[in-house]
């Protein structure tokens, strides 16, 4: 076991070195190509390498090829790399004509440094290299952006040429593949045919605007979740979206978090914050009223919309917004509760991440950092749940061990989708930083006044970032009973619009969300639109299935499912949707 995993570090640390190796070798021919060209750097990346170059013309994605076959030429030709140690002043001499190697020089505190070449190129670098370019195996390069030297936006913008490198074709084939299914997964791509949801500019960078049919998905889910909260012993709040600055001082958030928050709003002389978290607000509740040990657990929920500053560079689609609702819930307990209510979030957590299709997952502990609040007995106390849980439970784990916040130890809950990544979803966090500064506490059967705990837990983590995987996971297939539209009907020809519209009619008394395409166009034409829009069926209308009362069912994945009568079909759909399947099976 142990050998294994030094293997498998052995080989990764090997490849890491040949895609290392191969940015040295696509900035040689970079080099042969403009030989005006200036060179940033070219580190590894997870799966690849890039590197950065100042080139006089702007590269297109047709000089990739170009640049390929001749990366090609020099690995067969299986030159040496050989490494050199010079003193700065040698290297000055060496990189004279290359400006950004210059800057980096000067910046080595070393006397002596390294040099790399290769073939016509010699690059300033630590190494290591492969012994020859022949070691190169499987690459490819994928793409071309712009990137600020340094990242900084006042120095001049490089074109960077992204690569990936693997040890086999077949490794290299598998991850081009799960590329371009990721390119198609995605949710911005996935948007622009499915009109979910907008970011106008008129707004701001990260502030979602969601049209009617993300609307619909919204509200299935929301109220999925409401019953599922209610059912789990759960109360729901509502809370302002403003709060005065007073509140974040107590809680803390204008001494550690404003660099998040957004400035204050003026009300009367008053400073107003937008909220970046729910949490100060549940507890001005929870201490409205004199709290008994017999009061508790209290699970509070709700759906919060909280605003925190992103940079505009990190936007990132539903990804990353300013603005986003959390499923939050705080639970407030007493220490011999805290084992059963940690249990309870984590069934509950797999309950809802299995309803909406996703089976795996990864769970990371983070325990007590070096600097933290809160007593010996109370991380002690919480981590033990936290470990213990999991253990009962036979979940694997990791432990980052003194990776948790300074106010309490954590669990989060990696989502896996469709295509192998990890989503980090849920997490369940200890506090013991908020009873503190809130004065939190409940009387004990001892007549005395006790701190209870308090977790703070977010499922699907934000609706916006939810959404997004939902999107991803399923490729904007939802499953049927979240699909906005569950049935389109499909009448063949305009005499059937009349028997069309009775099924609509029966189909929504019954619940199902359907329309009809009432437009004069061709069959085959509504019929593509509809699987372009992923509806989950369609239903095909002509003289043959009025005169025999059964409908002709096409799926979106273009499957034609064998006739059936329109009561044996609305029989179907309707469990379909009852039992949350993802598709309509006969
Ligand atoms: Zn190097
Ligand atoms: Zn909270």
């Amino acid at each position: 076991m142990v050998v294994d995993k030094a293997q498998k570090a052995e080989k990764e640390e090997n490849l890491e070195i040949a895609r290392h190796s191969a940015a040295h070798v696509m900035a040689e021919v970079v080099q042969s190509l403009f030989p005006e060209a200036r060179f940033g750097i070219g580190p590894t990346l997870e799966n690849g390498f890039y590197y950065d170059f100042d080139l006089p013309r702007p590269l297109t994605p047709e000089d990739l090829p170009v640049i390929e076959d001749k990366m090609r030429e020099i690995i067969v030709a299986d030159l040496p790399f050989t490494r050199e140690e010079v003193t700065r002043e040698e290297a000055r001499k060496i990189f004279a004509a290359q400006p950004y190697k210059l800057e980096l020089i000067d910046e080595i505190p070393d006397e002596k440094v390294s040099v790399y070449r290769q073939g016509s190129f010699v690059d300033l670098c630590r190494g290591p290299h492969v012994k020859s370019t022949g070691e190169i195996k499987a690459f490819k390069l994928v793409n071309i952006a712009g990137a600020y030297w340094r990242g900084s936006e006042r120095r001049p913008m490089l074109q960077r040429i992204y690569g990936v490198a693997f040890e086999t074709e077949e490794a290299l084939t598998a991850h081009l593949k799960k590329l371009e299914e990721m390119e198609a997964r995605d949710h911005r791509r996935l948007n622009r045919q499915l009109n979910l949801y907008i970011t106008p500019e008129e707004v701001g960078g990260g502030l979602i605007i969601y049209g009617p049919k993300a609307g619909r998905i919204r509200a299935i889910i929301e109220e999925f979740w409401r019953q599922e909260h209610f059912a789990s012993g759960y109360e729901l709040l509502f809370t302002p979206h403003i709060g005065l600055s007073k509140l974040w001082e107590v809680s803390g958030h204008l001494d550690f978090y404003q660099e998040n928050m957004y400035s204050p709003i003026d009300i009367e002389g008053k400073q107003y914050y937008l909220k970046p978290m729910n949490c100060p607000f549940h507890i001005l509740f929870y201490k409205s009223q004199v709290r008994s040990y017999r009061d508790l657990p209290l699970r509070w929920a709700e759906l919060g919309t909280v605003y925190r500053y992103e940079r505009s560079g990190v936007l990132l689609g539903l990804l990353r917004t300013r603005g986003f609702t959390q499923d939050d819930a705080h639970i407030m307990c007493t220490p011999e509760q805290v084992e059963d209510e940690i249990a309870e979030v984590f069934r509950f957590s797999l309950h809802m991440w299995r309803a909406f299709g996703f089976e795996k997952y990864k769970v990371y502990l983070s325990t007590r950092p070096e600097k933290a609040i809160g007593t010996e007995e109370q991380w002690h106390k919480a981590e033990d749940a936290l470990r213990k849980v999991l253990h009962e439970q036979g979940v694997a784990y990791e432990v980052d061990e003194g990776g948790g916040a300074f106010y309490g130890p954590k669990i989060d809950i990696k989502i896996e989708d469709a295509i192998g990544r990890e989503w980090q979803m849920t997490t369940i966090q200890f506090d013991f930083n908020l009873p503190e500064r809130f004065d939190m506490v409940f009387m004990g059967k001892d007549g005395l006044e006790h701190r209870p705990y308090m977790i703070h837990r977010a499922l699907l983590g934000a609706w916006e970032r939810f959404f997004g995987l939902l999107i991803e996971h399923y490729a904007g297939a939802f499953p049927v009973w979240i699909a906005p539209v569950q049935v389109m009907l499909i009448p063949v020809a305009d005499r059937h619009l009349d028997y069309a519209h009775k099924l609509e009619a029966e189909l929504r008394k019954e619940g199902v969300r359907v329309k009809v395409d009432t437009r004069s166009e061709r069959v085959n034409f509504k019929i593509r639109e509809a699987q372009m829009e992923k509806i989950p069926c369609m239903l095909l209308l002509g003289d043959k299935e009025i005169a025999a009362s059964t409908v002709s069912v096409r799926l979106r994945s273009g499957e034609q499912l064998p006739s059936l009568s329109f009561a044996e079909f609305k029989q179907r759909i309707k469990t379909v949707i009852a039992e949350r399947v993802n598709e309509l099976r006969l």
